[in-house]
Parts: structure tokens; C-alpha cells; sequence
């Protein structure tokens, strides 16, 4: 504390990321990055932008990544906005369109950082509670609202809202944008990217960190049309013209266009979270149905807290968040089929 700060800053309570700890030979299943890494390409790209251009500005309007994204999605570039991870754009977002005069809606249990921005925007939030199954209840977002935000899949539960209620939400609420953050969509959700061009009130968020394994490099974007990307470009560029070094803007370029890299990537973590999930289920796990590279889960016998330090005490690092209703629970990201082996063997010599 100190007297110079802001009376803003006096009532921050900052958002805490999962730890990205110096432990050596650490299996690291606590922040859902992806464990196979970016495609080769990526790293081709990068190397071939590394040169003497980096004196100059990158593009301030990113137009070659909007236009792989473009063909990516299949819509026009004015409908995509990008950012330094998609928690930029989400910041902008709160910004540009979720600051209104009636309360922001999200459910009780979802990504932690919504209320962070509240706080920092001063947005006034009401958090909806998830029903007993964990499930989001559409009824519930009948009340009077100035937006509506929340992950699909759900952090950290990993279950998915089907694209129907989706659809639903967005008709019982024409006046409001509906805010989905896709961040793990790509692991088996339909994306409400394809609803953007019948509702001028959905906006979709997705980013380069999980299905793309390129979380160090930054990058995400939004989806939505035109309207609200201009609100979006128009805080953006109230605050940094370029969020996008030149390397990000190269990495993330090639990413997109590694499709095939793309696909069996995401593949191989779907198959691996069906495995996880049944060897959880036989050492006596209670699991959520997951649609994303992640798993939530809790022990009939032991508590959360407890197992997650156990399991660091040995190296490998899940997350655990002491919060209501889920302190019970641990949620592990999805590692390569060889940590996930050594996770179950260690869980069985923690529980035996
Ligand atoms: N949304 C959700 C639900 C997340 O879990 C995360 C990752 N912490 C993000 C957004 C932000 O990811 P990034 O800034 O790396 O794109």
C-alpha cells in the first residue's frame, strides 16, 4: 500500500494466475496449456520474421492475421477483432460493450477473471449459480441484464452449453450481448461463431493458447459483426495501436494455416480425456462430463486441497481453487498419454 496509489488501485483485488513454477522435471497439468506445442511451422515463421523489420511497428490493424482468420471462420475480416490473448480482448470487451447501466450476468462458477474486470471497469455483475449438476440454466438469465458472459465449455467445469440454448439465449436477450468465451472450443463444442452472421448481439472469443499451444506467444481474437468489432477497435486503439508484435502476428499466421497440425492435436487430447476420465472414474473420481483439455473432478474420499498438495509434493501440479461450492474438486489439465499414465500411478499411490 502506499499513499501515491490511485483510490482504484487501493480497491484491486488482481486476478491470480495458475503458478508457472522453476521445478525441475515438473509435470505441469495446472493451466491448460497444450502438451504437444505449436506446429513446426510456427517456429519457421517466427525464425523467418525475426530479422531487420523488427526496427518497425507491426501492422496496428493486423490484417494478414484477419485474413487467415477470415478464411479460417469463413466470414469477411470486419467482423474479427484480435488481441494480446484473448483476456485482452475479453478487458476490451467489458469496455466496449459489457459496461451498461443494468448488471452483467455470469454464472458463479466460471473463469475467474470476470469479476476481476468488473472491479477494474466497475461493471456491476451478478453472478447466476450454476444449477446442482453444474449445468448453466437458461431460466435463470430471464432477469433484467446489460450483458451476458460466460465460457463454453465452462471453466473450470469443462461441460458444455449445446448451441440450441445458445440460440435460445440470444433470442431472450435482443437487447443485451451475449459474450461467449470460446476458449475451449476447439475440443469438442460447436462454436457459436456460426450463429454471428443471424445475431447482431452474440460476440465470441477464442484463443491461440490451448488448441493452438501458443499461449507464450499471445494471441486471441473476437468474432462478431461489424458493429461490435468497431466498438471494440475503437477502445483498442484508445489505449495501444499494437497489441500484436510482428513475431505473434508470423507465429500465429502459421498456425492457422497448419490445419492438418491443427486437427490431430486437438484429436489426440479428445481421445486421451475419454481415457482419463474412466481411469479417474475407477480410483473412485467423481467426474464432470468435460468438452474441454481439461478434466474436473473430485474424490469420494479425499479432499482437494489435499490430494493437489500431495500430488506437488511429487512434481506434478493440478489446480485446486478454494471456492465454494468446488473446493471438493481438482482440475487437471490434459497431458501427453505418458503424464497422464505417470498422473494416474501417482493418484493410485496417494489414495493406497
Ligand atoms: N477464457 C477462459 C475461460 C480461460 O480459461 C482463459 C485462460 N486462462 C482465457 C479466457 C484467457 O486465455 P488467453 O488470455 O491465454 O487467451
Amino acid at each position: 500500500m502506499s499513499r501515491f496509489w490511485s483510490p482504484l488501485v487501493h480497491q484491486l483485488t488482481p486476478y491470480v494466475p495458475g503458478e508457472q513454477p522453476k521445478i525441475p522435471n515438473l509435470i505441469k497439468l495446472n493451466t491448460n496449456e497444450n502438451p504437444y506445442g505449436p506446429s513446426p511451422k510456427v517456429f519457421e515463421a517466427i525464425r523467418q520474421a525475426a530479422d531487420d523489420t523488427l526496427r518497425l511497428y507491426p501492422d496496428p490493424q493486423a490484417h494478414d492475421l484477419k485474413q487467415a482468420l477470415a478464411n479460417y471462420i469463413n466470414l469477411p475480416t470486419d467482423h474479427i477483432f484480435v488481441g494480446n490473448g484473448s483476456d485482452e480482448v475479453l478487458a476490451i470487451a467489458f469496455q466496449a460493450l459489457l459496461k451498461q447501466q443494468k448488471p452483467l450476468l455470469f454464472p458463479d462458477i466460471s473463469y475467474s477473471f470476470y469479476p476481476v474486470y468488473c472491479q477494474m471497469y466497475q461493471v456491476e455483475f451478478e453472478k447466476i449459480p450454476l444449477d446442482e449438476q453444474f449445468n448453466i440454466r437458461l431460466s435463470d438469465y430471464q432477469r433484467p441484464n446489460g450483458g451476458i458472459i460466460f465460457p463454453n465449455p465452462n471453466a473450470p467445469t469443462g461441460i458444455a452449453l449445446p448451441l440450441s440454448e445458445i440460440r435460445q439465449l440470444l433470442d431472450n436477450n435482443p437487447d443485451s450481448v451475449v459474450l461467449v468465451d470460446e476458449a475451449y472450443v476447439d475440443f469438442g463444442t460447436e462454436s457459436a461463431v456460426t450463429l454471428v452472421k443471424d445475431y447482431p448481439n452474440v460476440l465470441v472469443t477464442q484463443t491461440f493458447s490451448k488448441s493452438w499451444a501458443l499461449a507464450g506467444l499471445r494471441v486471441g481474437f473476437a468474432v462478431g459483426q461489424p458493429a461490435l468489432i468497431e466498438a471494440l477497435t475503437r477502445v483498442k486503439d484508445s489505449f495501444n495501436s499494437y497489441p500484436l508484435d510482428r513475431l505473434a502476428l508470423a507465429g500465429a499466421i502459421a498456425a492457422v494455416k497448419d490445419q492438418d497440425y491443427f486437427k490431430a492435436t486437438c484429436n489426440k487430447i479428445i481421445a486421451s480425456r475419454e481415457n482419463l476420465t474412466q481411469q479417474l472414474t475407477e480410483l473412485g473420481f467423481d467426474v464432470l462430463p468435460s468438452s474441454a483439455n481439461f478434466i474436473f473432478a473430485r474424490h469420494s474420499k479425499y479432499e482437494g486441497a489435499w490430494l493437489a498438495q500431495q500430488l506437488r509434493e511429487k512434481a506434478l501440479l493440478v489446480r485446486h481453487f478454494s471456492q465454494p461450492r468446488i473446493t471438493e474438486f481438482l482440475r487437471i489439465t490434459l497431458g501427453t498419454e505418458t503424464q497422464n499414465k505417470l498422473l494416474i500411478q501417482t493418484l493410485k499411490s496417494i489414495i493406497n
